[in-house]
């Protein structure tokens, strides 16, 4: 707290008009958050004068550091040419050709203002496509996944907190025989969709499994339901959409964070003959939206779009491959993992994926892949070590979320990845009795 006086004050003065000074709740620390003053490539200093290495990189939105010239230079652009036209302009036809163009399986792309409202809006089309087939409502999702401030199943009770008027039906993520069953188990012809992420990013970086991913592809296409995959934080995992390293095509996709340039941003999209519907010249779907095609996010995302070429994107993943592995082997080789069910499996984190799914966690691992990971505790002092995990991150001059996500940007290089290594390793060292 002494370090970060002048972030107290501001918050105390903050939660004169928002309620507990906060308006994104993710952002809440306690005692009280601190304040930014500004950013630079991979650092972020605050008010206090302090300075950390971004490795939360904005939930996944700020890829490109912070202040980029390339994107700088963009909205640099924007602002010369004026940005509240009310009508169409040639870069909105640039970023929506980027991203049909990377992205195979979005045929046909409309934009709006967050990954929440894409996925709304993929659901309300999904619902929509099904509107002739009254019972056709329902919505499967998953436990952990997370949608969006309307749509999450993240919640500590496993409860989802969903505030949409939908039937949703939550199953467990990367259940195979349980997801068959509670399809079965559904009134027939009342599936209209099935929303999930390929990797869980806030639920915790675990992959979804090829079986699972396609079983999800059999289920829709025998109930004559639509398929969406939320790529709002998974696109970065590989050029072409995560989806297509398991080559299954889902019929919607949604996209949003980084693909805005760092702006605010959301986009759903996929079969055209489902996209289609939205043509004002067949006047089926309506989708006004005053910022849909806000300038500055045009602008910065097609900046940003040529920015992350496949080679700078396999850069970033493979650097975080391989930061997952340092911190393995330091877990490994201070006898965090024993107990393991495969401890000597060629691949650590095969080992801690089995005995994760077998339900005996290490009391501290890492998942995720490439550039994005969590750092996980689990026992019943979970959360005190979690807490503390975060403080000595912030005490080594690192941030992270305090739920341990983290997502490298492309401003990250091997020095900041040594710093972040040996913070770990300092943990480990000084908390080992406890792990
Ligand atoms: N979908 C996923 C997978 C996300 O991770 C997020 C945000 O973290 C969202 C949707 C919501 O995006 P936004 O915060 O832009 O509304």
């Amino acid at each position: 707290t002494k370090k970060h006086l002048t972030s107290k004050k501001s918050h105390d003065e903050a939660c004169l008009y928002m309620p507990g000074g906060n308006t994104r709740t993710v952002l809440h620390t306690s005692p009280f958050p601190f304040t930014i003053e500004s950013a630079h490539s991979c650092y972020l200093k605050t008010v206090d004068g302090h300075s950390y290495i971004d490795f939360l990189g904005e939930y996944t939105a700020g890829i490109y550091g912070h202040n980029h010239p390339v994107i700088r230079a963009a909205i640099e652009k924007a602002l010369d040419g004026g940005w509240n036209y009310g009508a169409h302009s040639k870069i909105e036809q640039e970023l929506a050709k980027a991203i049909c163009t990377r992205f195979p399986a979005m045929e046909m792309v409309r934009f709006v203002n967050s990954g929440t409202e894409a996925n709304m809006m993929a659901l309300a089309t999904a619902l929509a496509v099904a509107r002739d087939t009254p019972v056709k409502k329902k919505v499967l999702v998953f436990q952990k996944g997370y949608h969006g401030s309307t749509i999450s199943g993240r919640t500590p009770s496993g409860k989802p907190s969903i505030n949409l008027p939908h039937e949703f039906v939550l199953g467990k993520y990367n259940d195979v025989q349980g997801t068959k069953h509670l399809v079965a188990s559904l009134p027939e012809n009342s599936l209209a969709a099935i929303l999930v992420e390929p990797m869980l990013g806030s639920g915790g970086c675990y992959a979804a499994t090829c079986d699972f991913l396609s079983t999800l592809r059999n289920l829709a296409t025998q109930n004559k339901a639509l398929l969406v995959f939320d790529e709002v934080m998974t696109s970065r995992l590989s050029y072409h959409g995560y989806g297509t390293v398991y080559d299954i095509a889902p019929d919607l996709m949604t996209l949003g964070k980084y693909l805005g340039g760092g702006m605010t941003f959301g986009a759903f999209g996929g079969r055209d003959t489902i996209m289609s519907l939205y043509d004002p010249r067949k006047g089926q779907l309506e989708h006004p939206g005053t910022f849909n095609n806000n300038v500055f996010t045009m602008h910065a995302g097609v900046a940003g779009a040529k920015l992350l070429t496949p080679e700078t994107l396999d850069a970033l993943n493979e650097r975080g491959d391989a930061m997952r592995g340092e911190i393995d082997t330091i877990l490994r080789v201070h006898g965090i993992y024993d107990g393991c069910t495969v401890p000597s499996a060629p691949v650590v984190d095969e080992a801690v994926h089995q005995a994760v799914n077998a339900g005996r966690p290490p009391k501290m691992y890492i998942k995720g892949v490439g550039s994005l990971m969590c750092m996980h505790f689990a026992g019943p002092d979970r959360e005190e070590l979690q807490g503390l995990f975060w403080h000595h991150m912030l005490e080594n001059g690192v941030y992270i979320a305090q739920r341990g996500f983290i997502a490298l940007n492309i401003e990250i290089t091997q020095k900041h990845v040594e710093s972040f290594v040996s913070a770990v390793e300092e943990f480990v060292t000084q908390w080992r009795d406890e792990l």
